[in-house]
C-alpha cells in the first residue's frame, strides 16, 4: 500500500494509493484485518468480488465494434495490472465465471441467439503470433501475476510485508524454496507454496531465467504457463494495422477454415437445405475452397482488385495466398497494403455471399470493388509517414489516384 504512487490509476474500489496513505489513521486497521481474513480464510469480501466482476461490460456492444472485441476484453478484464487478480489468487469459481462472460461478450450467448463459439477458448488464449486472439486464460494470468509476489518474497526483503510473512510462517528458516508449509497454516500461504513449485524451473540461483535482465516478467511467466505451440508465418499480415478491424476478423476466421459455410454446417449437424453456393452459377458446393478460390464471382474480384494494384498473386487457400503476398520482394508497406486489399476481397465476399443468403440481396462487383478501393486508401492515408511512403512511392501513387 505504501509503495504504490498515489496518483496511480485506482483499484476495484476506486481508492488510489495516495488515499490510503492520508487516511490510514481512520481506515488503516480496517484495512488489515480486510486482508488479514483474507490471507487466512482465502475469502474476499463480497463487495470486492462484485465489484471485479462488474468490470466486464454487461451491455452487448459497451464501445464500438471497429475498437476490436478482442481488444474490449483485454481492456476491461479484471485481470490486468492494477486490478485484485495481481495480488489475490482468486477462486477457481471467479476465474470460471471471468472466462465464461468474455467468451459469452465475444460470441454472444444462448439467450441471445448466437451461440456458435466459432474458434474454441482455449485457442483463442494462444497469443496472435501463434494463430490465437491473445485473450487472456484467467487462470494461468492470475497465477503468472501472483507469480510477482513470490519474485518480491524473494528480492525484496526490506519491504514491510515481506518482513511480516518471514516472521509469521518461515520463522527461523532462509530458504523459501525448500520451505513447506505447517499442516496447520493458512490457505493462502499453501496455495503460495503450490504456485512457488510450479515456478521452480524458472529460477536458477535465485535468478529469473525467463528475461534477458534476470527479472520477473508477469507476461514471460504467462507465455510459459500457456506452453508451447510453433509460431504461424503469416500472422503479422493479418493483425496488419492496414488492415480494417472486421477485416482482420474474417480474414483470421477463414485462415482457420472456422467460417460457417453451408458445408461446415452441415458437417456441424446444422440442416442447410440448399448447400450450393449462392454467388455464382457453378451449382458447386459452397465450402471454403470453393467460396475464396474457385468460385468465379471470387476469382473476378480478386482479378479486378490485382489489376487495380498492378501485382500478380495467384489465388489458393486463404493461407497460401496471405504467404504468397509474404514471401514478395517487396517493402513491408506494400506487403501490408496488398494484403489488406486481398483482406477486403476476402471480406466482401463472405459479406455478399452472407446479404444474398440471409437478405436476398445481390451486390454488383462494380459496387464492392468501389468499396475495396475507398477502405484501402483511406487506410493508407491513416498510417502512411514520409519514410514509410518513400518506398513505395510508386505504388502508392497507382493506389491513390
Ligand atoms: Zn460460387
Amino acid at each position: 500500500m505504501f509503495s504504490i504512487k498515489a496518483n496511480k490509476s485506482p483499484g476495484p474500489d476506486g481508492y488510489e494509493g495516495g488515499f490510503y496513505r492520508e487516511a490510514w489513521d481512520i481506515v488503516g486497521d480496517e484495512v488489515c484485518e480486510a486482508v488479514l481474513e483474507f490471507f487466512a480464510s482465502g475469502k474476499m469480501l463480497k463487495q470486492i468480488n462484485a465489484t471485479m466482476i462488474s468490470i466486464i461490460p454487461k451491455v452487448e456492444k459497451p464501445v464500438q465494434e471497429k475498437e476490436g472485441y478482442d481488444k474490449v476484453i483485454q481492456s476491461h478484464s479484471p485481470l490486468r495490472p492494477g486490478y485484485g487478480g495481481s495480488v489475490f489468487l482468486l477462486p477457481q469459481s471467479v476465474l470460471e465465471m471471468v472466462d465464461k462472460q468474455c467468451r459469452e461478450f465475444l460470441w454472444g450467448s444462448k439467450e441471445k441467439g448466437r451461440k456458435i463459439a466459432l474458434v474454441a477458448w482455449q485457442d483463442l488464449c494462444w497469443p496472435k503470433k501463434q494463430g490465437g486472439l491473445n485473450m487472456k486464460n484467467c487462470r494461468l494470468w492470475n497465477i503468472a501475476t501472483v507469480g510477482k509476489l513470490i519474485w518480491q518474497f524473494m528480492h525484496s526483503k526490506e519491504q514491510l510485508w515481506v518482513r511480516w510473512v518471514h516472521g509469521i510462517y518461515m520463522k527461523d528458516e532462509a530458504d523459501f524454496w525448500n520451505h513447506i508449509p505447517k499442516q496447520d497454516c493458512s490457505w493462502y500461504w499453501k496455495q503460495l507454496h503450490k504456485i512457488k513449485m510450479g515456478m521452480i524451473s524458472w529460477y536458477s540461483h535465485d535468478r529469473y531465467c525467463l528475461t534477458s535482465n534476470g527479472k520477473y516478467s508477469v507476461t514471460r511467466g504467462y507465455l510459459a504457463l500457456l506452453g508451447d505451440r510453433p509460431k504461424l508465418a503469416d500472422t503479422d499480415l493479418i493483425w496488419s494495422k492496414i488492415l480494417l478491424p472486421k477485416h482482420r476478423a474474417v480474414v483470421w476466421l477463414a485462415v482457420q477454415q472456422r467460417l460457417l459455410t453451408r458445408t461446415r454446417l452441415n458437417r456441424l449437424g446444422i440442416e442447410c437445405e440448399d448447400d450450393m453456393c449462392v454467388l455464382c452459377d457453378a451449382q458447386k458446393q459452397e465450402d471454403a475452397v470453393h467460396l475464396f478460390v474457385d468460385c468465379d464471382w471470387a476469382k473476378e474480384l480478386w482479378a479486378e482488385a490485382q489489376d487495380w494494384m498492378g501485382i500478380k498473386v495467384q489465388l489458393g487457400s486463404v493461407q497460401q495466398t496471405l504467404q504468397q503476398i509474404k514471401q514478395k520482394r517487396w517493402s513491408k508497406f506494400k506487403r501490408e497494403i496488398v494484403a489488406a486489399g486481398y483482406g477486403a476481397v476476402i471480406y466482401h465476399i463472405w459479406r455478399a455471399r452472407n446479404g444474398k443468403i440471409f437478405k436476398g440481396q445481390t451486390v454488383h462487383r462494380d459496387f464492392v470493388m468501389q468499396q475495396i478501393k475507398m477502405t484501402v486508401r483511406e487506410r493508407i492515408n491513416m498510417f502512411r509517414d514520409y519514410k514509410t511512403a518513400r518506398k513505395c512511392a510508386w505504388f502508392l501513387a497507382r493506389i491513390c489516384n
